[in-house]
């Protein structure tokens, strides 16, 4: 594989770029921030000048940044990916953003030969940094084709999920489950300590039975000891809840749970934890109890 561009390397896209360095490939890579131009270069990658530098000769050109304000204007404005990169160009997409700018991206995209992909990702930072990221695909079946190689370097449940916009689909459904299921792992601490029963004790025994899910595995006992570093922040998920629920009134269904969720969601942000991890749910559900 030549030359691959990658814009946005925060706290996802650091260590992606950064197994892609490490598997042998050239990877040039741009961020708004210069730490994180820097630790690509720690990881053996090039930090590029500007979007026009990272990704000018690129074959294949990855985004991966916060929500559809900054992929338009990295993707879609002047001197963006599709100004600079030459026709045949593949670009995967793998910021979660909504269904409709993703189908925008590759129309656009395509008036100038250039495949698109939207590959948002589930699995979090420990997914990025163990390179054990889902990968959710939607596009050409012969785009996924080239693209799934480098995908391997970073994935391990790659799938094609249909059309433009499917995989931002998929997505916003991984997305109103890791909500709710936040939110219930939040309401049973809650309901643990309130009665006097050690939390991490219970949770211990839920995460062995029919209860048991990757939440409880990774984050019970951060969340009970109260830490909230993201990993994933409430605004980020808030901005997730608001997709899915658009898609909901797009495809005409009621999602009455994931209403809820977004709106246990939005409190957090407005109680002021929108830069905390998302299990910071937990804060919330505990000030709607009083405690
Ligand atoms: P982040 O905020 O840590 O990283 C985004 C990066 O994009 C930042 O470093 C920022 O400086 C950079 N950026 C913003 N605008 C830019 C621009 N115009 N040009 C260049 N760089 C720009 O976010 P993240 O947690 O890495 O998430 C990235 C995407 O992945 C989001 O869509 C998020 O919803 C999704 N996601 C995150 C996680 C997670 O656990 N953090 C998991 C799955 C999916």
């Amino acid at each position: 594989m030549g030359k691959l561009g990658f814009i946005g390397l925060g706290v996802m896209g650091t260590p992606m770029a950064a197994h892609l360095a490490a598997a042998g490939h050239d990877v040039s890579g741009f961020d708004l921030n210069a730490d994180a131009r820097a630790k690509l270069e720690a990881a053996g990658g090039r930090a590029a000048a500007d979007v026009a530098d990272a990704v000018a000769g690129a074959e294949v050109v990855i985004t991966m940044l916060p929500d559809h304000p900054q992929v338009e204007q990295v993707v879609l404005a002047p001197g963006g990916v599709l100004d600079a990169v030459a026709p045949g160009t593949l670009l995967a997409d793998m910021s979660t953003i909504r269904p409709e700018t993703s189908i925008a991206v590759a129309e656009a995209g395509a008036a100038k030969g250039i495949r698109v992909l939207d590959a948002p990702v589930s699995g979090g930072q420990a997914g990025a940094e163990e390179a054990a990221l889902s990968i959710m695909v939607g596009g050409e079946a012969a785009d996924f084709a080239v693209a799934r190689p480098l995908f391997e370097v970073f994935g391990k449940t790659i799938v094609h999920v249909g059309p433009h916009g499917a995989g931002q689909v998929v997505k916003a459904a991984n997305q109103l489950v890791v909500g709710g299921v936040y939110g219930l792992v939040a309401e049973a601490i809650v309901l643990l300590e309130a009665s006097g029963v050690d939390a991490g004790t219970g949770l211990d025994v839920l995460a062995g039975g029919l209860a048991g899910s990757r939440i409880l595995e990774l984050k019970r006992k951060s969340m009970v000891a109260r830490e909230f570093k993201p990993g994933f922040r409430i605004d980020l998920h808030h901005k997730d809840m608001g997709i899915a629920l658009a898609a909901a009134r797009q495809a005409d269904v009621a999602l009455p749970l994931t209403g809820l969720v977004a709106q246990l969601v939005a409190a957090g942000r407005s109680m002021g934890y929108g830069s905390l991890d998302h299990s910071a749910l937990l804060k919330v559900v505990e000030e709607l109890s009083g405690r």
